[in-house]
């Protein structure tokens, strides 16, 4: 027979060992979750598909997935590009305050290397959170923000930004954590955001008029379908410039191929000045542009395209050389009428810009500098 006070303490031996094991349990279960809902993440940003896609779905998920107060973003954007390029590509930087664009590595918040023999990339930074010094990487701090770590961007041991985590928590980001965890994190956020930068970087290209900086034709060939069918859908107007700078060979001859350049990028950038943020100005080879009017009749096509007339007629060209040069475009406006649902797309497309140009043909005839719209009995 066991004397009673062994069977107590194997008793209580025995709950200790069960609530110890619960409790293993339980943080093995949740690393397990912790562990599955990186996985989820890291998923879904390599598989994110643009630009807005990806920080989009960093500034979501991240707080959640690894229990911050506050995630940002802070990009290295030496002479704007990345932004620049966005900007143009449509991205709204009013839905990503997050998001932080810096000119050079020093305003990335990363202690310079104490050591003049150290020149490496920098390494994870944490600890506490000091407004004065860390305040540009979190432009929204939320209240009490307390613990801060600031995990460099590198790819190729190049620094291409910093992932900025805070937490109200002060003890979660201290100096003397390891930053393994944070560094593969931060890893698979450079690959990912150099990725989808280069992938912008090349619609950009495929889309825009190296010189000038306006669409190419084959943007604009491919708007002008989706806008056809939009007005199809909605019942608007759509109205079509055909653009064509006044002797431009004579331009050349005078100034040179290069000042010849300059006033192209000037003409599409007087042009672009007149225009509706709607609209779409491409420039469809030589001296020649188009602009697409969404939700224009006749009567406004007519009065913008007098406005891009005289404004290009108004003032002398400067160029680099120090000469000036005077300019003057001539303009054909066409516009689709009711739009039959019965037309293909495509036909009414090139009838429209066939219709601009014919109307630019007489806007030629007439002598030049001005703008002609196009009659429906020129046929
Ligand atoms: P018009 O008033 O009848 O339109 O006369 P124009 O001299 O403007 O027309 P034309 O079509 O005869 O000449 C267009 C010139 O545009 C010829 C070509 O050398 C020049 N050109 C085409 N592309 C470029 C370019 O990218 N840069 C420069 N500088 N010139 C170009
Ligand atoms: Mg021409
Ligand atoms: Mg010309």
């Amino acid at each position: 027979m066991q004397e009673p006070g062994v069977t107590l303490d194997l008793v209580e031996e025995n709950a200790a060992l069960r609530a110890r094991m619960d409790y293993l349990l339980e943080q093995a279960e949740r690393n397990h979750d912790i562990m599955c809902r990186h996985h989820s993440f890291d998923l879904d940003i390599v598989g994110a598909g643009s630009f807005p896609d990806l920080v989009g779905t960093i500034f979501r998920q991240l707080p959640v997935v690894s229990e911050l107060d506050v995630v940002t973003l802070a990009l290295l954007d030496v002479g704007d590009d990345i932004h620049g390029t966005m900007h143009k590509l449509g991205v709204d930087f009013a839905d990503f305050p997050h998001l932080v664009f810096v000119q050079a590595e020093a305003e990335l918040g990363f202690v310079p290397s104490r050591s003049p023999l150290f020149t490496g990339p920098p390494k994870p930074l944490l600890g506490p959170y000091h407004p004065a010094a860390h305040q540009a990487m979190f432009p929204h701090a939320p209240a009490g923000l307390q613990s801060i770590a600031l995990v460099p961007l590198l790819r190729n041991k190049r620094l291409i930004g910093s992932l900025n985590l805070g937490s109200v928590d002060p003890v979660r980001f201290t100096p003397s954590m390891g930053t393994d965890f944070v560094e593969h994190m931060g890893s698979i956020i450079a690959i990912c955001l150099e990725n989808v930068i280069s992938n912008e970087m090349l619609k950009y290209i495929g889309l825009t008029d190296a010189l000038t900086g306006v669409y190419n034709r084959r943007y604009m060939d491919l708007r002008m379908l989706e806008e056809i069918a939009r007005a199809q859908r909605q019942s608007h107007r759509v109205s079509c410039m055909y653009i064509d700078i006044d002797h431009f060979k004579l331009v050349n001859d005078s100034a040179g191929h290069q000042g010849g350049d300059e006033v192209l990028r000037e003409v599409a950038a007087r042009i672009k000045a007149e225009l509706r943020l709607s609209d779409a100005l491409g420039r469809f080879g030589g001296e020649e542009f188009v602009v697409l009017l969404i939700d224009a009749d006749g009567d406004s096509a007519g009065v913008v395209a007098e406005r891009i007339r005289a404004s290009v007629a108004l003032s002398p060209f400067a160029l680099s050389c120090d000469a000036s040069v005077s300019v003057s475009v001539s303009i054909g406006v066409a516009t689709l009428g009711e739009i039959g649902r019965e037309r293909a797309i495509e036909a009414l497309s090139q009838e429209l810009v066939a219709q601009a140009d014919s109307a630019l043909y007489r806007a030629k005839e007439g002598g030049r500098n001005r703008v002609v719209s196009f009659a429906a009995d020129e046929g």
